[in-house]
């Protein structure tokens, strides 16, 4: 491997020379698209000033048998190493190619090219040493390097022969910051194969920079670009600092579709001579300027199409203009486009020690003493007040979660059963944390933040601004999700238009036994009086507005918890296997308990309530449903509402033939339709990042079914997680749902949201 490979050499596949950001970079300029030129100092030459050192072996056994849990102890290692690193000398003719590269790196490339070791002094003559950027870029092999991104050293505005030098040494002590050292260990990666390559950059001095979305983040429509821009360093915007100035255009034609400029009073400067980054006012006469000429916004458009096509997935690019030249200094792909309601905390006591960091599941802010339950038989230890720590609840531990004021699991994403149960609830909870069972001990006082999504160390006072929103009328109905009868009250006062789903889960669990069992015994009775009761008290408390319970929909790893569970099959993955209305064609006693309770309630006159089926994926599944209904007595559809569950891709795209067979309505689950479209376990805490029910191909499905309800009058609505975000809340309006449901917490704020939409205010 050579010592020095330019970016017009590399490709993206040469993350073992350049790392991840190397390479990416390397591919750019190839692509002719305008990089700032630079070279990498590659992995071997790291590996060589190891070995000239003869100091690798000493490294890794300063490393050996290293507790990292031991904060003190492995920062003190961590020092110690780094310390090591850069007292060490690199070896003379390595030097002597990383300052010959150094000083030529703002040369015209071509030229540079054809003179290349033949007459350098040409260049030499008379000019300054160059201002560059000296940044990390980690390899691991078989790895993406965003696993470690952000985890090694950065210096920019670097000058002078011996400060390379320096900076570079420092780049590669930074592969061994504590962080740094944490992460493998945790996550499995010998020390001994990860190494580092340093890129060095020519440094542009932005007069304005920025950032593009090559989809608009703001309603996810692929067809449009944004273009956020800022005066000075792009850096004000990433911080979030300023307002940008904000164009969106058409990504056929680059039209501008809509401009927002926002008055600037202040930018980010690098003062060279300090070497660190200044606030500075904008002149007056810029202020109110739009930031970019349409010339401008139109060549980043132009980048942005070629930069998108070429990666194939939507990418997010920094920019730089430098004196009236477009620099392209990133991209990477969009991995979060409106994902989340998680808020930073307005206000922390002094002192608050941070612990531990998970999902923000389920808001609000609670302290109590920790109680850590690692399988169900130990539920009892928790009492009235304390904090429920948890691998991950199932439907049987709620009567221990309504006991508890926070609940935090190791494991789980938004949808998990921890974070719906507690929102439900009303009481905070952090999901995902993945070590929370390990490091937290039976009775010590924490205070949980489940709006942010983190733990403090004792009891803490952590206040969130308050979100105020006005009761407003909609055209478009808001409900709530209910499915714990004790609850249903609650929720019918939050001015909540229905009930848009019920699981019956909780209540199966409630009762602690198998369904089956209760067949088997000939106690089917005490089954459908389960189900009675349960739904009476919700259709009770929403009398006059539509309650839609949806038919069981336990997994096998959950039905086993229960008396009477033991024969339940060892799926692989239960969450695509025997559940939902598959199961219930199965064990037809079991569903035809349930539709004899609705039947039951429909003779009462409670006839509010509908029905739905879960996780359908052929016509035929709704034809023998419906079989079943009528059997028990009720006309489907037109006696007592009837629905189907969108959340596969195969509900999707049959729903004209589920429309054709008549239903009363369908409610999309976007719980199980992101994680099948996008290959993405929902309850993964691993790749949470990327469960996302704003990408464009959950959006896109959602809209071609509304087209085709549309068509035969079947009404629409949304019972997964996502209907409780505000801007899945707008893109559903817009769309032309007919209704949304969502947490009792959640009411007034997506009223507020559908209001706007239905205005055109967003
Ligand atoms: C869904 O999948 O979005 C849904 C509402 O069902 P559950 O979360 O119970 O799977
Ligand atoms: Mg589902």
């Amino acid at each position: 491997m050579e010592d020095i490979v330019w970016f017009k050499d590399l490709k993206k596949t040469d993350i073992s020379i350049a790392g991840g950001k190397g390479a990416n970079l390397g591919e750019m300029f190839a692509m002719n698209l305008p990089v700032p030129n630079g070279f990498a100092i590659s992995a071997g030459a790291y590996k060589r000033f190891l070995d000239y050192n003869h100091v690798a072996k000493k490294i890794y056994s300063i490393l050996q048998g290293l507790d990292v849990e031991n904060n003190s102890l492995l920062q003190s290692k961590a020092n110690e190493i780094q310390k090591l690193i850069v007292e060490l000398k690199i070896p003379d003719d390595l030097k002597d190619k990383i300052l010959e590269a150094y000083e030529y790196i703002d040369k015209n490339k071509e030229l540079f090219d054809k003179l290349a070791n033949k007459n350098l002094d040409i260049f030499r003559a008379g000019r300054e040493l160059p201002l560059v950027a000296v940044r990390s870029s980690a390899t691991a092999e078989d790895l993406p390097e965003a696993s470690f991104a952000g985890q090694q050293a950065t210096f920019l505005n670097v000058k002078g022969k011996q400060q390379i030098l320096d900076a570079v040494k420092k780049c590669w002590a930074s592969l061994f910051t504590a962080r740094a050292i944490y992460y493998r260990i945790k996550n499995n990666f010998p020390h001994e194969k990860v190494f580092i390559s340093v890129l060095v950059q020519k440094q542009i001095q932005s007069q304005k920079a920025g950032v593009i979305f090559t989809v608009n983040p703001l309603n996810n429509n692929d067809k449009e670009i944004m273009i956020e821009a800022c005066y000075g360093l792009g850096e004000s915007i990433v911080s979030g600092s300023i307002s940008p100035d904000q164009y969106i255009l058409d990504k056929t034609f680059l039209r501008v579709i809509s401009k927002k400029m926002n008055r600037q009073e202040w930018m980010f400067k690098t003062d060279v001579n300090l070497k660190q980054t200044i606030k500075r006012n904008v002149p007056e006469d810029l202020k109110y300027k739009q930031i970019l000429s349409d010339h401008e916004i139109r060549a980043l458009g132009e980048f942005a199409k070629i930069i998108e096509k070429h990666y194939e997935i939507p990418q997010d690019i920094e920019y730089a203009v430098e004196s009236g030249q477009i620099y392209i200094v990133q991209s990477r792909p969009i991995t979060t486009l409106n994902k989340g309601e998680e808020r930073e905390a307005e206000q922390v006591e002094k002192g608050a020690e941070k612990i531990l960091k998970g999902l923000a599941a389920s808001p609000g802010v609670a302290s109590g003493k920790v109680k850590i339950v690692k399988d169900k038989d130990n539920l009892d230890k928790v009492e009235k007040g304390d904090i429920l720590v948890t691998i991950m609840t199932t439907p049987d531990y709620v009567p221990a979660m309504k006991r508890a004021v926070a609940i935090i699991t190791d494991e789980g994403g938004a949808t998990a059963h921890a974070a719906i149960v507690s929102r439900e609830m009303g009481i905070p909870c952090v999901v995902g944390t993945e070590k929370a069972t390990h490091i937290l001990k039976d009775d010590e006082i924490v205070t949980v933040d489940g709006t942010a999504g983190v733990v403090y160390k004792g009891s803490v006072s952590v206040q969130h601004k308050e979100e105020h929103y006005e009761t407003v009328k909609t055209k478009v109905k808001v409900k709530t999700l209910v499915d714990m009868p004790d609850f249903a009250e609650k929720s019918a006062k939050t001015g909540s238009e229905g009930v848009g789903l019920v699981r019956l889960e909780i209540m199966i669990a409630d009762g602690k036994i198998h369904p089956r069992k209760y067949i088997e015994d000939n106690k089917k009775e005490a089954y459908i009086d389960l189900i009675y009761r349960g739904v009476k008290k919700i259709a009770g408390a929403f009398k006059g507005k539509p309650v839609w319970i949806r038919t069981s929909d336990l997994r096998t790893d959950e039905y086993r918890n229960l008396e009477g569970g033991d024969e339940e099959a060892k799926e692989d993955n239960p969450m695509l296997g025997c559940h939902g209305i598959r199961r219930g064609l199965r064990d037809l006693d079991i569903l035809r308990c349930e539709f004899m309770a609705f039947k039951q309630l429909h003779d009462e006159g409670l006839n509010n309530v509908g029905v739905m089926i879960p996780f359908v994926i052929n016509v035929d599944e709704l034809k023998k449903s419906k079989e079943i209904m009528r059997e028990v007595g009720l006309e489907p559809v037109d006696e007592i509402d009837f629905g189907v569950m969108i959340e596969t891709p195969a509900s999707v795209w049959i729903i004209e033939e589920l429309c054709k067979e008549k239903i009363s309505f369908i409610s999309f689950g976007t719980n199980d339709l992101t994680q099948l479209t996008l290959g993405v376990d929902r309850n993964n805490e691993v790749i949470a990042d990327l469960f996302n029910e704003m990408h464009p191909s959950v959006l896109k499905q959602m809209k071609f079914v509304i087209d085709i309800c549309k068509k035969y009058n079947v009404e629409t609505s949304i019972c997964g997680q996502a209907g409780s975000n505000a801007e899945m809340a707008s893109f559903l309006v817009k769309a032309g749902i007919d209704s949304i449901s969502v947490n009792p917490d959640a009411v007034n704020k997506i009223k507020h949201f559908v209001s706007e939409a239905e205005h055109g205010r967003s």
